[in-house]
């Protein structure tokens, strides 16, 4: 059994955190659990995760390559979410501001301030768009 907190910093197990999600055993039932997950993939550089959880009407914006090229670069550190707006299990729309922190390639401390929208279809979250501060 592995003890690792989640890389989400959610004070979870991995295992039972966003493994779950990225692994396909379960789906995120609110946005701020699909948001974790998705900082948590690119920790893991589950780059195919934040594909298909990327909603297929801005799918085309976003590069495998330079996902996985940003991903693997970097030494991602800790995630914190700053505010949620919807986004719960009963909502079709959500929005979740975050700070990623992370190393970049030359060793830099940096951070990544994002309000991201999310979107329930089918019956399961997708992140569509973010707005990068
Ligand atoms: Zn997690």
């Amino acid at each position: 059994m592995n003890l690792k907190d989640c890389y989400c910093c959610s004070g979870k197990t991995f295992d039972v955190c966003c493994k779950p999600f990225i692994e396909g055993a379960h789906q995120a039932t609110t946005a701020e659990q699909l948001m974790r997950s998705r900082y948590t993939a690119y920790a893991v550089a589950a780059v195919d995760y934040i594909i298909r959880t990327t909603h297929p009407s801005t799918r085309n914006q976003y590069d495998a390559a330079s996902i996985r090229a940003w991903a693997e670069s970097s030494q991602w550190q800790k995630l914190e979410v700053l505010n949620t707006k919807k986004g719960t299990a009963d909502d079709i729309t959500g929005k979740v501001e975050f700070k990623a922190y992370f190393k970049d390639s030359q060793n830099n401390n940096c951070v990544h301030h994002e309000l991201s929208d999310f979107l329930k279809d089918g019956g399961n979250w997708f992140f569509v768009k973010g707005i990068v501060f």
